[in-house]
């Protein structure tokens, strides 16, 4: 019988994001988070009242706390707890609206160990399924929504194409950056941006920007190893 050395049969590593990784994506989220606050605080002055850099720091920095503190054992038990963590201390509309982001995705997880590219694509859709479920927000509303549908199209793309993680994760950052984007010239028609009617229209939304920051930090999240989304492997 002949048998193949891993190393000599020229497969590709099958990629997939496992619970440190998911400890290392709510880091990396954080982080960024914290890098924008000025930003995001600045985006929802425009059009809201503040405070949604401020939120969203102060929850991630609970999440990475908790995650730390509690270190449960699986990727549905880390997701809860990002839940619970986010649902219980980001004042205003996104801290529930993010809460349920994660507490759907973790009931995709469970008995998973690890995620493909088709388990974060079934992830992704059922999360953003809750956030409209609760915020009854369509696309076109200007809100998070809009950054989460894109998340989903692009992910379910890249499994059509049939791309690796790192590959289709890189693709769904960059369509997640042009959907926050693509909200500047919307009339938002939910959340307190909508008070504005059409003063709305010229600002990009912070939550569609916060959410694009989830995405970005996914792409970085898998071990440099295997991932070229790393600022350092740029040549
Ligand atoms: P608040 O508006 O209560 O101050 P934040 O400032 O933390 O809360 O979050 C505002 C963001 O929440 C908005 O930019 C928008 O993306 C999102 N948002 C608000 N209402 C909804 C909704 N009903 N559905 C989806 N997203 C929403
Ligand atoms: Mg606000």
């Amino acid at each position: 019988m002949l048998c193949l050395h891993p190393a000599t049969t020229q497969l590709k590593p099958r990629i997939r994001l496992t619970g440190p990784d998911l400890d290392r994506w709510m880091g990396l989220f954080a982080e960024e988070i914290h890098r924008c606050v000025d930003q995001l605080t600045e985006l929802d002055r425009a059009i809201g009242d503040g405070d949604h850099g401020v939120n969203i720091d102060r929850g991630m920095r609970s999440v990475v706390a908790k995650l730390d503190e509690l270190n449960p054992p699986d990727l549905a038990g880390r997701l809860r707890t990002v839940s619970i963590t986010l649902t219980s201390s980001v004042g205003g509309a996104s801290g529930p609206l993010y809460g349920a982001f994660f507490l759907q995705a973790a009931h995709t997880t469970v008995c998973l160990t690890e995620l493909s590219l088709a388990d974060l694509t079934h992830l992704t859709e059922v999360a953003f399924q809750g956030v409209v479920k609760l915020g009854r927000a369509e696309v076109g509303d200007k809100t998070m929504v809009d950054t989460l549908h894109a998340a989903v199209l692009s992910l379910r793309l890249s499994g059509q194409r049939r791309e690796a993680l790192p590959e289709a994760l890189a693709a769904c950052a960059e369509a997640t950056r042009r959907a926050a984007a693509g909200t500047a010239p919307m009339r938002a028609k939910k959340g307190r941006a909508s008070y504005l009617g059409r003063r709305s229209i010229g600002f990009q939304d912070p939550g569609a920007t916060s959410a694009h920051l989830l995405f970005e930090s996914l792409a970085r999240a898998l071990p440099s190893s295997t991932n070229p989304n790393q600022p350092g492997d740029l040549p």
